[in-house]
Order: structure tokens, then sequence, then C-alpha cells
């Protein structure tokens, strides 16, 4: 199929409901679209590779040239005795994915549903939620290089995995499209369910009760109960990342805040939770006009209607600068600022 170029409006096509228009802008849909897509690309200064829109701060007008990830399609690749490899195409819903393996018997993704997004994106950032992180799902990530022209296979030590970090996110934007995700998932089921919340599948285990359809759906439940629903409520989900210090500026920050939520790592430097500092910052549920800090989960800047970036961009400025003044600590985005070079 032929690429339409548009010009098109993008409210609905970012979970936070940023007001933004890509004035050229065209669909995705099937690989042999590559070699014109390329060519395409060529004839901008800019690209923006869009996926679901749900980890991304669109501007009022995005410079350039957007590419919409709209490519369907998955299929069990090859089996051996310990693992189901599974191919999808990068326009998949992640959640759809998600349910499809599971109804099919390919077990191993359902502490990661219900994450927005598609399955062309879940490598950049190395999604994660639950206690399983992509990284340890993923076989090979096949990309497209607008630069060089051609395609290229990703083993996942290639991609460079990190805690929400990837390869792609430290590439310039619009380089890479990631065409098609393979993932390696186990036949023998082990399910990870240490997370508090997941106490309910904790008993099931105890019993010899749990299966795969229990976490998916304890999952399901936890989720929809901490976390805004974008339809409701314009919102990216986590605005930053948890930030990770050396052990010295831990105990520092612990001795003035006896309560602060942190997590060891293996390397002895501590991940503290980035929402326990803006909500003891006093962020939670403070609004300024179209934007604000969710009043139950201060990690989510909301779009009350009507915002832009900048709207959000500034309000993320300020609880930065009001964290790092009475911390020490940097803020980093977790979100995508499009349009940036
Ligand atoms: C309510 C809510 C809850 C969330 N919970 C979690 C969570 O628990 N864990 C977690 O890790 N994340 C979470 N997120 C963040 C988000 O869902 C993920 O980052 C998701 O993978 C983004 O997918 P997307 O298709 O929407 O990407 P987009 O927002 O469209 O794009 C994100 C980045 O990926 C790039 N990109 C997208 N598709 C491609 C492609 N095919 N090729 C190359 N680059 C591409 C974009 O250029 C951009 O840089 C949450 C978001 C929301 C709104």
């Amino acid at each position: 199929m032929s690429l339409e170029v548009q010009s098109k409006e993008l409210s609905s096509m970012n979970t936070l409901g940023l007001r933004s228009v890509a004035p050229t802008y065209v669909d995705y849909v099937d690989d042999e679209q590559l070699p014109e897509l390329t060519d395409l690309v060529r004839q901008h200064d800019q690209t923006f590779v869009l996926g679901g829109g749900s980890n991304v701060v669109l501007p009022e007008q995005m410079p350039g040239l957007m590419v919409h990830v709209a490519t369907r399609g998955i299929a069990l690749v090859d089996e051996t005795p310990r693992h189901w490899f599974i191919e999808a195409q990068a326009g998949e819903n992640w959640h759809e994915f998600v349910r499809a393996c599971l109804d099919q018997g390919w077990v191993g993704l359902e502490n990661l549903a219900l994450i927005p997004g598609t399955v062309g994106a879940s490598p950049v950032q190395n999604i994660g939620a639950y206690g399983v992180e992509l990284e340890t799902r993923l076989e090979q990530v096949s990309a497209w290089d607008f630069h060089e022209g051609r395609l290229q296979v990703f083993s996942r030590d290639a991609c460079n995995f990190a805690y929400r970090d990837s390869f792609f996110k430290r590439q310039p934007q619009g380089r890479w499209l990631i065409t098609k995700v393979c993932f390696a998932l186990p036949r023998q089921w082990e399910p990870r369910i240490d997370y508090p919340d997941l106490v309910g599948c904790r008993a099931l285990e105890a019993k010899g009760l749990l299966q795969p359809q229990h976490v998916f759906d304890a999952v399901c439940e936890v989720r929809r109960n901490k976390l805004p629903d974008p339809a409701v409520l314009g919102n990216a989900g986590s605005f930053f990342k948890n930030p990770v210090v050396d052990a010295v500026q831990y105990q520092h920050i612990k001795a003035i805040n006896p309560g602060l939520v942190a997590y060891e790592q293996a390397d002895g430097t501590w991940k503290l939770a980035a929402g326990w500092l803006i909500d003891k910052a006093g962020w939670k549920g403070f609004r300024d006009g179209p934007v604000g800090v969710h009043d139950r989960q201060a990690l989510v800047l909301v779009n009350y209607g009507g915002a832009t970036a900048d709207d959000i961009q500034a309000l993320a400025g300020r609880i930065c600068e009001d964290v790092f003044a009475k911390y020490g600590v940097a803020l980093e985005q977790e979100p995508v600022r499009a349009g940036l070079t």
C-alpha cells in the first residue's frame, strides 16, 4: 500500500491528551512501505515515530514528519523444549498482545498486562511492572534504520537494556523504526508474585491453585485501582524515573527523612521512590490551570483538559527544581519530548 501523507490532529493519539498537530503525518501499515518511507524521511529535517502515544509529550506543532506505527500480526515462529518464540508486529496493542499470548497458553508476560502502548515501543524503554522487566522475555528486535535504509536485527544484548532504558531510547529521534519484536516465553511457568500487591496470588499458590490467568487478572485489577485511566484523565503513567543514588547520599537523605521509601540495588546503590519524594515535597493533588499532580499518585502528572506540552513541562520543571532543592536529587523525566533534536 502506498503512503498517504496528511495533516493530523493528535490530541486523541496521546494519552496525556495534549493539543498537538502533525502537518506531515503517515501511517506505516506494511513493511513494503519501508523504501518509500525512507525517501520521505530523507526529505524532512526531523522525523518522529509514534506508537500508542502513552509515553510522549507532543508539542502543539510537530516539526518534520510523523510516522505512526500501525502494523499488525502475531505468530508462533519457533519452539524448543524450553521456549515458545512469538513474533509480533510493532503496531500491535501491547495489552491485547499479552492477552492473545495467554489465550494461546504462551505464558510469561502476565505481569506486564494493561501497560498502554504498542509492542514496537516496548523495548524502547524496556517496559516493566510487578517484578518483570521486558528484557527477561525478549529474544530479538527487528528495526529499520532510516539513515542506512536497511533492516537490522538486534539480539537482547545488543539492545543494551537498563532500567527504563535501551539502545533505542538513546538514539536520535526518528532514526530507527522498530518493525517487529520476537519474545522467548518459557514453557515452564515460573510465577513472579513477590510484589506486595499480588498477595491474593500468593494465597492461591500456597494452595497449589495458581494459574497465569490469576496473575493477569490480579495485575489488571491492581492497575485499574491504582492508576488513573487515560481515557478519563489524561496522563502518561509515571512522569519521572525512580532516581538511583549512592549509599552515602541515601544515608544522608534517610537520616533527615526516616520514612524514605528506597530499594537497595545489587551494586550497592539505592533506587529512591520518586513518587514518595514528590509527595513529601507537597505536590500531591497540586493543580495549576489545566495541569496537575494526581491526588493519589504523586508520580503521575495529569491534564484536566486543554493543556499543551508547555503547560506540562512547566509543571514538571517546577517539581524537579523543588525536589532538587529539598533532597539534592535530580529527577529524570520518563516520557519522551517529541520534536526535540
Ligand atoms: C496509565 C499508564 C501506565 C503506564 N504504566 C507503565 C508501566 O507500568 N511500566 C512501563 O514501563 N511503562 C508504563 N507506561 C508507559 C508506556 O505505556 C510505555 O512506555 C509504552 O511502552 C509506550 O508505548 P507507546 O506505543 O505508547 O509509545 P509512544 O508513547 O508512542 O512512544 C514512546 C517512545 O517510543 C518510540 N517508539 C514508539 N514506537 C516505536 C517503534 N515502533 N519504533 C521505534 N521507536 C518507537 C517513540 O518515538 C518514543 O520515543 C504507562 C503509561 C500510562 C499512560
